[in-house]
């Protein structure tokens, strides 16, 4: 080879062995940019729409290993989500606890990995509103911080009640759709029981494996051995990256739609 060509190579080489390694700050940028004009509604689904199916009668009581976390007579496992030093300010009377949307959400005092869970949970007999503002609340299966971080499996009132498929009740929400529609009318208690497997990180931070969602609503299996894509995202699409975490608590949502407050009562859980 001539040395011109020799050289004209060498050269080709290096700038493309720096075009190569450029366009990482730039191609991060690009995807910043779109996650930026990103708009609610596009990661929103409705079709197709999960079949309504009519559940059987019975919920079920506590195990004799369960951690109780509500049997009706106080919150004394549970602290205020944006305060943990406050308690939980939610409204117990005859044996079932409501949602104070004023207190924000509430959480556990104890950490959790992987668990088992039950919770029971109604809407108001006259609940108003339609879409997401029905009766909204949510089962955080580990609360990463205050507010709306965390995991949520969606609460709602989808009696009738159109809304995109995967912010449906039984719904992990902005993420997978329940495979069934077992919602009981409003005024009925509903269930869920839900088998938890927190994610599992590396010691450089990089993901191990997924958290895994196993769930039944009122008996019926609405999520099977889900893999969940990151923490909920309202808007955007959710990815593990810096949510490099451990055990967490368990929260339930004081959504801020206008529709009455929900009820909850028999909560308990079966750490694995
Ligand atoms: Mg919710």
């Amino acid at each position: 080879m001539k040395p011109a060509y020799l050289f004209l190579s060498a050269a080709l080489l290096v700038a493309g062995v720096a075009w190569a390694q450029k366009p990482d700050s730039i191609r991060a940028k690009r995807i910043q940019d779109s996650l930026n004009n990103l708009k609610a509604h596009e990661t929103e689904y409705y079709e197709p729409v999960p079949t309504v199916v009519t559940p059987g009668a019975n919920y079920a009581d506590p195990p004799s290993d369960a951690i109780i976390l509500f049997d009706g007579k106080n919150l004394d496992q549970w602290v205020s989500a944006n305060d943990t030093t406050k308690p939980a300010d939610w409204v117990i009377k005859k044996g079932l606890l409501t949602v104070n949307k004023k207190a924000g959400s509430i959480q556990t005092k104890q950490l959790f990995m992987d668990y088992q869970i039950h919770v029971e949970w109604r809407e108001p007999k006259d609940i108003e509103g339609s879409d997401q503002g029905r009766g909204n609340s949510g089962l955080f299966l580990a609360s990463t911080g205050k507010g709306d971080d965390g995991y949520e499996m969606q609460i709602l009132d989808n009696y009738n009640n159109k809304t995109y498929t995967n912010g449906q009740a039984g719904s992990i929400y902005k993420q997978n759709a329940p495979l069934v529609n077992p919602n009981r009318p409003p005024g009925e208690w509903q269930t869920y029981d839900v088998v938890w497997t927190a994610p599992r990180f590396n010691d450089d931070g990089s993901l191990k494996s997924p958290a895994r969602v196993t769930a039944f609503f009122n008996g019926l299996l609405v999520q099977n051995n889900f893999e969940l894509k990151g923490p909920t995202l309202y808007i955007g699409h959710p990815t593990y990256e810096n949510a490099v975490h451990g055990p967490y608590p368990i929260k339930i949502q004081a959504h801020g739609d206008k529709s009455k407050p929900i009820s909850f009562r028999n909560i308990w859980v079966r750490p694995l």
